[in-house]
């Protein structure tokens, strides 16, 4: 499933959010996967088009898709030089898809602000910064690794280096390697690297309670920041999500929302930004044993798809069968939809649209 790393400041709320989250995972009691780490929680995403399945299907049991969310503590100013819990946790960024910046957008006398006085801008700065200078490092390391070849005229180690001096000039003018405009060929260059600051990013602005419909001063100066961003502000409170997580009974937790004005959660508003930021589909597999949905990027071919899945299906993959969510429902059973004609044989270019339903053929 998808991961998405939730960094900040120390006191801008990250526990509160990730406690929270963690405790909404209690009612995904079918997650299937036993070890989890500590610092990762992980929450189903609703989706009616299971339910159909499900009917038409009758599996043994039904899978939703799953985000993990991965609390990445030890982020202060310095992190980059091993300060704080520094090089460990940077390291954690590197293997998410997606990170959920909190930054603090609340005031409270009582609540320490590591720089005195609560300031979301410059908040977030200090941590781009400390990404950045991560970033900087990497791709110095990858430059010593292409200038030879590239001096003695390795035409493939020449546009590598071209590519690379391109990111190092933007990550030293102070920016993140996401607003930097690239070509194929630089996106190729630095794929190995996982850069962070290219990573796609959620503010996550964590406002008092009452602020939580209309934003706040602060809310609005860090948007009015990042408005020239590919990324999205989402207003949260974490102390209205801890208090939600408390919840069990669904129409409590609408009733409550309903006291603050909300029509959702602000865990289920972080869940949507996601999926629209990242480009992210949803493809199902449908069995007796097993319904299940599985999260791919948009534009993605069968192979890709099938990996998801596991690492064997991609390897050896011959062939998809897919089948649209329509057909299954007018023709009701696989037999029927294959005498109809309704199930495609695809190869390995087909790009899997949102909804399908697959089954991968491949070798062992
Ligand atoms: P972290 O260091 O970023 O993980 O921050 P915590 O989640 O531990 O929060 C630091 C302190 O701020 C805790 O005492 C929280 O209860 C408090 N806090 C978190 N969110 C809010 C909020 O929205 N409003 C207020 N007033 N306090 C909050």
């Amino acid at each position: 499933g998808l991961r998405c790393g939730i960094v900040g400041l120390p006191n801008v709320g990250k526990s509160t959010l990730f406690n929270a989250i963690s405790n909404a995972k209690a009612e995904s009691a079918n997650y299937p996967f036993c070890t989890i780490e500590p610092n990762v929680g992980v929450i189903t995403v609703p989706d009616e088009r299971l339910q159909i399945l499900e009917e038409l299907v009758h599996p043994e049991r039904v899978l939703p898709t799953v985000i993990e969310f991965v609390d990445i503590a030890g982020l202060v100013k310095g992190a980059s030089k091993g300060e704080g819990l520094g090089n460990k946790f940077l390291a954690n960024i590197r293997e998410v898809d997606a990170i959920i910046h909190v930054v603090r957008c609340f005031e409270d006398p009582n609540i320490v602000h590591v720089a005195g006085k609560v300031d979301p801008v410059s908040d977030k700065e200090i941590i781009d910064t400390e990404l950045q200078l991560k970033d900087l490092e990497s791709v110095d390391k990858k430059i010593l690794k292409v200038i030879r070849s590239a001096k003695s005229g390795d035409a493939k180690a020449k546009k590598e280096l071209a590519s690379l001096e391109k990111y190092k000039a933007h990550l030293e003018a102070g920016l993140n390697a996401r607003s930097l405009d690239v070509t194929e060929d630089d996106l190729e260059a630095v794929e190995d690297l996982k850069l962070l600051t290219a990573k796609p990013v959620i503010y996550a602005a964590n406002v008092d309670e009452d602020s939580v419909n209309t934003g706040n001063e602060f809310s609005k100066a860090l948007e009015e920041n990042v408005k020239n961003e590919n990324a999205q502000v989402v207003l949260i409170s974490a102390s209205i999500e801890a208090q939600i997580a408390e919840l069990t009974d669904p129409e409590e937790k609408e009733m409550f929302l309903a006291e603050y004005g909300l029509k959702e959660s602000g865990l289920s508003k972080l869940i949507k930004a996601s999926y629209s930021l990242l480009n992210l589909i949803t493809y199902f597999t449908a069995g007796v044993k097993e319904v299940r949905a599985w999260t791919v990027g948009k534009g993605w071919k069968a192979p890709a798809a099938a990996g998801v899945i596991h690492s064997d299906f991609e390897k050896g993959f011959i062939r998809a069968e897919v089948i649209k969510l329509k057909d299954y429902q007018e023709y009701k059973t696989e037999a029927k939809i294959k005498e109809a004609g309704k199930m495609a044989v695809e190869g390995k270019d087909y790009v899997v649209q949102d909804g399908d339903i697959m089954h991968f053929r491949f070798n062992v």
